[in-house]
């Protein structure tokens, strides 16, 4: 009887279990997971709600939502899309739905179902799991010996003919060392999906943004002043700074750029999108025209909260009893490109709380994308987090983590 060992019982290690074994009922299935915890990420996911996929249709539009792996994704994406996700988990009795932002969850609201429904799987077609079992060294098939080695902190040696890596990412290049030795070179480790953290200004009786925490505005473009890194979508000011679609989705496009810049940035924040400083002044000098007796503070004409409107025009060094017809050709100028290009100085991050990847991990290059498969050692499969894909929020990561996982069990279940 062959054996396969997938180390690490996350969303693509115990994915690919339940599937291959499914499949494969003369395959010995056994997952090793260091910790006491099954599938713990899954559980806390989506704020306890499990955001298990994404609602695209298409594979080209879906792969461009991962900064790192858009290549890879595609290949994989092929043989298990997010129609499949949805389909194998209604199958086994798990209806999902979509929200209006296109994020997937259980119908149930709770990430237990998806826990509940893998496990009965990994029960029902015999799949071993042992926790507390970490491995810390994967010896290779060499000479006379045609199976692996794994070495786990139980002191055990264990011997078996596939080995499945679905460790997940980790935030240090070092912990990859167990990778490293088996010669495949890692993308190191950096952060990803977070908010930006405002630079302390100095004591000031002038407003600062951050006192505007918990406004929304809707419609923002957002720009990394000095690269090509732009997302449009809801910006949401917190006590520390920015954080939002917006703001995420440019966290895990410029990683890299923010992360060798020290998160040390400038964000250009056009707060009403639908404009630009051109037909702002305009629309601000027809405002002038129309309404000239009228307080500015009591008109907002571009459709922002309240409170940052006055903290615009006090940006823009306009009074709080201002007529429109008392605005100054300076005032309008100013006005104009607080609204479409307010200058936001970044220093520093926040772990977003309720998703988070770490960008990095397994070169692609040294593997297959349409089995997962290392180009270096036959037999040995990397899935999830632990290859250098990482996709922005909103279930892309997890969908990675079933294809990967899924790649993985038929190649397997091919050989
Ligand atoms: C708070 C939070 C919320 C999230 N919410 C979402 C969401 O709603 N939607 C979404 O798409 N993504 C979400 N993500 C990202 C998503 O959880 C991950 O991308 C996904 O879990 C990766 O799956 P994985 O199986 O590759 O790794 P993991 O889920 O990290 O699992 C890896 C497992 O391997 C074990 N392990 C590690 N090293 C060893 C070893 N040497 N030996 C044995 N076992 C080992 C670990 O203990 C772990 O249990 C969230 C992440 C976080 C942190």
């Amino acid at each position: 009887m062959s054996k396969l060992i997938i180390i690490g019982a996350g969303a693509a290690g115990i994915f690919c279990a339940v599937n291959v074994a499914r499949m494969c009922p003369q395959l010995q299935v056994i997952v090793l997971e260091k910790s006491n915890h099954l599938l713990a990420k899954v559980r806390i996911s989506g704020g306890g709600r499990c955001n298990l996929t994404h609602a695209h249709e298409s594979i080209s539009t879906m792969s461009k939502c991962y900064p790192r792996g858009e290549q890879f994704v595609k290949k994989t994406f092929q043989s298990f899309f997010t129609k499949d996700t949805i389909e194998w988990f209604a199958q086994r009795g798990v209806k999902t739905k979509t929200e209006a932002d296109g994020r997937m969850f259980p119908e149930s609201n709770s990430s237990e179902s998806i826990i509940e429904c893998l496990l009965n799987e990994a029960k029902k077609y015999n799949v071993e799991i042992k926790l507390h079992c970490g491995v810390d060294k994967i010896i290779p098939p060499l000479g006379t010996n045609k199976q692996f080695t794994l070495n786990t902190t139980t002191q055990e040696k264990m011997q078996c003919d596939f080995v499945l890596v679905a460790t997940g990412g980790f935030p240090k290049a070092e912990q990859f060392q167990f990778i490293t030795a088996l010669g495949h070179s890692i993308s190191n480790p950096i952060p990803s999906l977070f908010t930006f953290n405002a630079t302390k200004s100095a004591k000031t009786h002038l407003p600062k943004l951050t006192d505007l925490m918990g406004v929304v505005v809707q419609d923002t473009h957002l720009k990394i002043k000095g690269t090509k890194l732009e997302a449009s979508g809801p910006t949401l000011i917190t006590h520390w700074g920015l954080s939002g679609p917006a703001v995420l989705t440019l966290s895990a496009y410029g990683a890299k750029v923010l992360y060798d810049a020290d998160y040390l940035y400038e964000v250009q924040i056009n707060w009403c999108a639908f404009f630009n400083e051109t037909n702002a002044l305009e629309k601000i000098r027809e405002m002038r025209n129309m309404l000239g007796a009228q307080t500015i503070a009591l008109r907002n004409p571009f459709g922002l909260p309240n409170r940052l409107w006055e903290f615009l025009l006090q940006s823009a060094e306009i009074q709080p009893k201002q007529k429109w017809s008392e605005l100054q050709a300076k005032q309008q100028n100013l006005l104009a490109k607080q609204l479409c290009s307010y200058n936001f100085l970044a220093n520093g991050k926040t772990t977003y709380k309720d998703e988070f990847v770490t960008a990095g991990g397994v070169t692609l290059a040294e593997v297959t994308p349409h089995s997962c498969e290392s180009k270096l050692i036959p037999n040995l499969f990397f899935a999830g987090e632990i290859l250098d894909v990482d996709g922005k929020t909103g279930g892309f990561n997890f969908q990675h983590a079933w294809s990967s996982g899924w790649a993985v069990a038929k190649a397997i279940v091919a050989k």
